[in-house]
């Protein structure tokens, strides 16, 4: 058997998608990685795949190749090095780095879970403020961490919402505004630095 008969024999198709962040739901539908896809088109079968929306379809070797921009050969390649299958050649150093090259989906989802946690700590941290560091009585000075829980609060539970319920070009928007300016590292260095703060303010009350 060649490279090619060996890997769509051994590897099922909806393994592979997950394994390269594609997520397939117990239906075996998932958002087609190909378009944008704003509600699951694609469904992943054991041995192909099929987008009804954009058409589409291949077996495990065509989604790793289009995935990846790959030449088929090598889309064959990077599956059996990745599924630990035909070890005994081991991959050439530019192909090591071509089986090293993560795919687009999954790039997209190690940044919206990033995105996620700092926006859902920050959101908790904010709807602590709001009520923590409320004025008591009319007179009181505004604590700058209750104006800044009233400035933001909306707009983070909104981001969050977003990427929770939004489709994928809501949650993409999201993700591309974090990453625009450092905001997403601007945000953890930020949570960072207040976690600290509120640390020792804590071991000083003591
Ligand atoms: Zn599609």
């Amino acid at each position: 058997m060649n490279v090619f008969e060996t890997v769509k024999t051994s590897i099922n198709t909806r393994e592979a998608a997950e394994h390269y962040g594609i997520e397939v739901n117990r239906y075996g539908k998932t958002l087609c990685p190909f378009h944008n896809d704003r509600h699951p088109s694609m469904i992943v079968y054991d041995d192909h795949y099929h987008c009804f929306a954009c058409g589409e379809h291949g077996d495990v070797i065509d989604l790793v190749a289009n995935l990846y921009g790959l030449p088929v050969l090598d889309a064959a390649n990077k599956l059996a090095y990745d599924f630990g299958i035909l070890q005994d050649k081991p991959p050439t150093k530019t192909m090591q780095e071509k089986l090293n090259k993560k795919s687009e989906a999954q790039r997209l989802k190690e940044n919206e879970k990033l995105c996620f946690s700092a926006l859902l700590a920050y959101m908790k941290l904010l709807q602590e403020w709001k009520v923590l560091y409320a004025p008591r009585t009319p007179e009181d000075d505004v604590d700058s961490r209750f104006s800044e829980a009233c400035h933001w609060l909306d707009y983070v539970e909104h981001l969050v919402g977003t990427l929770i319920g939004g489709d994928s070009y809501e949650r993409n928007d999201v993700i591309e505004m974090m990453l625009t300016d450092n905001k997403l590292t601007k945000l953890q260095k930020y949570l960072e630095k207040v976690k600290k703060e509120e640390h020792s303010i804590g071991e000083q009350t003591i």
